[in-house]
């Protein structure tokens, strides 16, 4: 089922943002300023890209691989994601987990996540938002510890991005950005981004696609920002990949039912076969897994 699913995540935040809203960021210099993020690699990539190799079982969870395999998407003006876009490519039967609007700035969410994605050895990638990542940066680069993908949700998730002047949504986009790398790194986030709401619109879409960003929607989500149960969100989470034979799924950490629902969601899908696969920009290979030390946890 395709559904263009509308993320409430004003109620969650209290944003609800108009263009008036972003006193502070100065839009006449928005468009001219390059958005800093990692130029794409130079080398060209391998005619026949090697067989993924799955390490084995998860030390942790032989029910899974050790490694989570990583699906390039190349550069697209249309993006990705067949609620809205051109399907994702993954192989069949397969799911590309992605988790929108944290870091989280409370104990709830992101550590827990990370931790049932580390006991089975999978890793994704998480769509932050820049207003959260200044208040937990720490918690950006503990994704990136652990092997996930870090990208960018937009500065303070307007739900109507769509209807903003070009100058002010370019300048809430490039904020984002601004934020991601500086908690990242330089060259370390992918330069994906996910409208809020997945409410974009084609002149955005069209000066991400110049600036070198791949805009990232999914094919199927589980509604988890509704007031459902944790069961409803697993059911409505398997039925929509099954309808879809897999591809990128949104979920959100910041919801306890999705974090609740999580472990169960993950250990269902791979009883039915789905593999998981974390989607990059960048060939590369999975990175090792680690323990993280004790004041980490
Ligand atoms: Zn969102």
């Amino acid at each position: 089922m395709r559904r263009l699913v509308l993320m409430m995540c004003t109620v969650a935040f209290g944003y609800g943002l108009g263009a008036g809203a972003t006193s502070g960021i100065d839009p006449s210099g928005a468009s001219s300023a390059p958005l800093p993020v990692t130029p794409a690699a130079t080398e060209p990539a391998p005619a026949t890209p090697p067989p993924f190799d799955p390490g084995g079982p998860c030390p942790t969870n032989p029910a899974y691989p050790a490694h989570t395999e990583v699906i390039v998407l190349a550069p697209s003006a249309a993006g990705y994601g067949d609620i809205q876009y051109p399907r994702t490519p993954l192989p069949p039967h397969t799911v590309a987990l992605t988790f929108d609007d944290g870091p989280w700035p409370g104990t709830r969410g992101d550590q827990r996540v990370f931790d049932i994605l580390e006991e089975r050895c999978i890793q994704a990638v998480f769509f932050h938002v820049g207003t959260m990542i200044e208040q937990r940066p720490e918690l950006v680069r503990e994704a990136i510890r652990r092997g996930h993908g870090v990208a960018s949700h937009s500065w303070s998730h307007p739900m109507n991005l769509s209807r903003w002047s070009d100058e002010a949504g370019q300048a809430q986009i490039h904020r984002g950005f601004v934020s991601l790398n500086a908690a990242a790194a330089p060259g370390v986030a992918e330069p994906f981004f996910r409208f809020p709401g997945l409410d974009d619109n084609p002149r955005l879409r069209a000066w991400l696609d110049r600036e070198g960003i791949i805009v990232v929607g999914a094919e199927a989500d589980a509604d988890d920002w509704k007031q459902i149960s944790a069961a409803e969100v697993h059911r409505r989470a398997v039925a929509n990949l099954e309808a879809t034979n897999g591809g990128t799924l949104i979920l959100h950490q910041i919801h306890p039912r999705t974090v609740e629902a999580l472990p169960g969601l993950l250990d269902d899908l791979n009883r039915r076969g789905y593999r998981f696969v974390r989607i990059s920009a960048r060939p590369t290979q999975p990175a090792p897994l680690t323990t993280p030390p004790q004041s980490a946890r």
